[in-house]
């Protein structure tokens, strides 16, 4: 190993990025923005070449199924969310999978639920298949939660606390939460750049939702939250600005960050 190589592997990282569906679907309607696919893409591929080993939980699933549909807002019922889900995952997976191949990455699909991160046997299996794709160096994982049989995320949450789940369960170093702001927000709309006690913060954030997305600030911050408790740092960023992703990754950039100390905060 030359010393270049040693650098890499000692800052390499694994992180846990989340794509919510505020950043996936298309702005101006119920369907998925292909520019925000590509940006998304090669920003990760960036990461993947920099030596950090990338997991990716994506939303988009309803959305691309609703626009397969020819649907021109969110449906309502949690049925047909599900069968927008099934639909979607399918175009959802095509599109990484067309635009990882052109970086010469491979993707996998992981469809979870909650139970699959709690259940001892499952767990273990899911680590090991985890660990096995990671160690193939040219694989990115990509996890939704299995929207046919669990609909935890597709009521609240829009994956926040499935990719803190994974976060913990892969002993990632850094969680990448990103939303269409730049972070947390206070009462008059400032920018929390780094959040030191989480239960003060709690009580002071704008309550931050989109039209395609069940999250919120609540959501992610709880989420947050428990990936902070595991021992991962956390950053809430704007996925519209996937320029700035390695920069996030290196401590920079505009974002809130939760170091993990900050859960003393929560005591
Ligand atoms: N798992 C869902 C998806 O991939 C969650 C997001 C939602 O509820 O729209 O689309």
């Amino acid at each position: 190993m030359n010393s270049d190589q040693l650098l890499m592997q000692l800052k390499s990282r694994r992180i846990v990025v989340k794509f919510g569906s505020g950043i996936l679907a298309h702005p101006s309607g119920f369907g998925l923005d292909e520019v925000q696919f590509e940006q998304l893409t090669y920003a990760m591929s960036g990461l993947r070449s920099a030596g950090h080993e990338v997991i990716v939980v994506s939303s988009g699933a309803v959305a691309a199924g609703g626009m397969a549909f020819g649907m021109v807002k969110r449906p309502e019922d949690t049925a047909t969310l599900q069968a927008c889900a099934a639909v979607g995952q399918t175009r959802l997976m095509q599109r990484y999978e067309t635009l990882f191949s052109r970086h010469g990455l491979l993707v996998a699909q992981l469809l979870l639920t909650n139970e699959d991160l709690q259940q001892p046997t499952r767990r273990e299996n899911l680590t090991n298949t985890l660990e096995r794709l990671l160690s193939f160096k040219n694989v990115i994982p990509i996890i939704n939660e299995n929207d046919s049989v669990a609909t935890e995320e597709l009521k609240v949450g829009d994956n926040d606390r499935l990719s803190a789940g994974v976060a913990r369960l892969a002993g990632a170093d850094l969680l990448l939460l990103l939303t269409s702001v730049d972070g947390l927000l206070d009462e008059a709309g400032q920018l929390i750049p780094e959040v030191t006690a989480l239960a003060e913060v709690m009580n002071h954030i704008r309550p931050e939702k989109g039209v395609h997305s069940t999250g919120g600030m609540a959501s992610k911050l709880g989420s947050a939250a428990e990936a902070v408790a595991a021992g991962v740092e956390v950053v809430i960023a704007n996925g519209r600005k996937p320029g700035q992703l390695a920069e996030l990754v290196e401590g920079r950039g505009i974002g809130t960050r939760l170091r993990p100390a900050a859960r003393l905060g929560l005591a």
